[in-house]
């Protein structure tokens, strides 16, 4: 059941938030930030990507020549250095073979999953694919939009609903991201002062119970 149209959604937050100017970074350096930021804020990305920058080191030859140890001091800031160095190399080593693979190419890299993959496809090559995170579900699930019990089944949900169009799907992202940092965060959603409160059932089942 569809409480509210995506599209809908995405007009509201985009009217509220407006453009933000998302991936930070281009070429290469967008798919390492995508590797780096799995279970860590982007402060902690930043900070890696500052000294791989410092060294020269945001391109797949770079970093598949660069020896192990000084890699992983590099990207220490993004935690996970052991696992993490090791994800950047095998990405590196498909980068240099094919510098356009498919999804089904990154999916098959060890440490890519499906949300590093769309962003990369997406931020990267221009893509179309809706990248889906914990943000994006949490705040669909409390608006009512759906309820699905993946990530993949949650993308087709937005594929299917809204418009294959990289700048949409690359605002929305971007727009959930916000979202759930400033208004539904994840223990305290301040409902109260949100502008979606009236589409939400989430936010409506809170003001009754006020
Ligand atoms: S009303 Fe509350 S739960 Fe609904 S989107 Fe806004 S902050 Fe999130």
């Amino acid at each position: 059941m569809i409480i509210m149209d995506p599209n809908i959604l995405f007009k509201k937050m985009y009217h509220f938030y407006g453009d933000q100017d998302w991936w930070p970074g281009e070429g290469f350096e967008i798919a390492i930030g995508a590797i780096l930021t799995q279970n860590t804020s982007w402060s902690n990305v930043e900070k890696a990507l500052e000294n791989l920058r410092k060294y020269d080191l945001l391109n797949p030859k770079a970093i598949l020549q660069s020896k192990d140890d000084f890699l992983k001091e590099q990207i220490k800031p993004s935690g996970f250095f052991n696992k993490k160095s090791k994800y950047l190399k095998n990405l590196s080593k498909l980068w240099i073979a094919n510098s356009n693979p498919t999804r089904k190419e990154l999916l098959a890299v060890k440490g890519i999953g499906e949300e590093t993959a769309d962003s990369i496809l997406l931020y990267l090559l221009n893509s179309p694919e809706f990248v889906i995170d914990t943000y994006t579900i949490r705040i669909s699930e409390r608006i009512g939009l759906g309820s699905f019990h993946s990530k993949s089944k949650w993308k087709e949900f937005f594929e299917k609903n809204i418009e294959k169009n990289v700048s949409i799907y690359n605002k929305f992202h971007a727009l959930f991201v916000i979202h759930a940092k400033t208004l539904c965060k994840k223990n305290n959603p301040l409902c109260i002062s949100c502008f979606l409160k009236e589409d939400c059932l989430f936010g409506k089942m809170r003001e009754d119970s006020i």
